[in-house]
């Protein structure tokens, strides 16, 4: 006759380490709830499962890097009046990432081109896809420091490693010939291969200043907007409109002398 240790040891050896954490707790409630042998094992399936989702959310998580959790049902779309909720809700089927397809979001600071961008992101992990975001200036002094040390193709291979890469606040900053060169290294690792969410502040007809020359800025944009949704977004900074309500509210607690 099994023991309760001896089974549970042997969960551990399958690394059903869930099922042995609370097997008690299961055979409890099957005892209780009469379970037939078939709802009791797929009692066992679901415990299971429903800790590995969880846990590999958790992890999927951390190696994303997000500087800040923004999620979309914080989002007021009401505020944005260029982008829909509807045109989000489309994209979170991610046939978009399946087919190796980009999304970018353009439009002047503050506007929640970040925030929608991790929003989205936290809903592809949700799905179980690996996500990872990077600010454009870090990315590119990672590319140059791989290739300082001849080792740009590995580096390269291991963003690759992630379903979708988010490049945050691409083009603020003029780079160097070969930061573009390696760059373009890069989009041409991920072109039909990964998907990328790229936020900007600047349009495709600029982007030959931040890639010094017309001719790799072609390059990139090309295998960029070869397969890509582009969502131009206008109105005023959400960040500067909050700023303001705060200010104001400060003036008229100042005036009405409750400070
Ligand atoms: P951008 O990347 O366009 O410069 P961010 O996404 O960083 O702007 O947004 C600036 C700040 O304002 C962030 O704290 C973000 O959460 C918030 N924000 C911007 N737009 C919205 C919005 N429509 N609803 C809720 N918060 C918003
Ligand atoms: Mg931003």
């Amino acid at each position: 006759m099994t023991t309760y240790e001896a089974l549970k040891n042997k969960y551990k050896s399958l690394s059903f380490n869930n099922i042995a954490k609370i097997l008690h707790e299961i055979i409890d409630i099957a005892e209780k709830q009469d379970l037939s042998y078939l709802q009791f094992s797929e009692l066992l399936a679901d415990k299971e499962i429903e800790t590995r989702n969880s846990n590999r959310k958790k992890l999927y998580l951390k190696k994303a890097k997000f500087p800040s959790i923004k999620t979309l049902e914080e989002f007021d779309f009401s505020f944005q009046t260029t982008i829909s909720k509807k045109q989000i809700n489309t994209l979170l089927d991610f046939t978009w990432i399946d087919n190796r397809e980009c999304l970018v979001f353009y439009g002047p600071s503050g506007i929640g081109k970040s925030h929608l961008s991790q929003g989205i992101a936290l809903k592809a992990i949700d799905k179980g896809y690996k996500a990872l975001f990077k600010n454009s200036q870090e990315l590119m002094e990672d590319l140059d420091l791989a290739e300082a040390h001849s080792q740009l193709k590995s580096k390269i291979k291991q963003l690759c490693k992630c379903d979708l890469l988010i490049l945050d606040e691409l083009g603020y900053l003029p780079w160097s010939r070969k930061s573009v060169f390696n760059f373009f290294q890069f989009i041409n690792a991920f072109y039909e291969y990964r998907s990328l969410i790229i936020t900007t502040n600047k349009p495709f007809a600029q982007w030959g200043e931040f890639f010094v020359d017309e001719a790799a800025a072609t390059a990139i944009i090309d295998r960029i907007i070869h397969h890509c949704h582009i969502f131009p977004m206008g109105g005023e900074s959400y960040r500067l409109k909050k700023q303001l309500e705060k200010q104001n509210l400060l003036k008229q607690d100042l005036n009405s002398n409750k400070i």
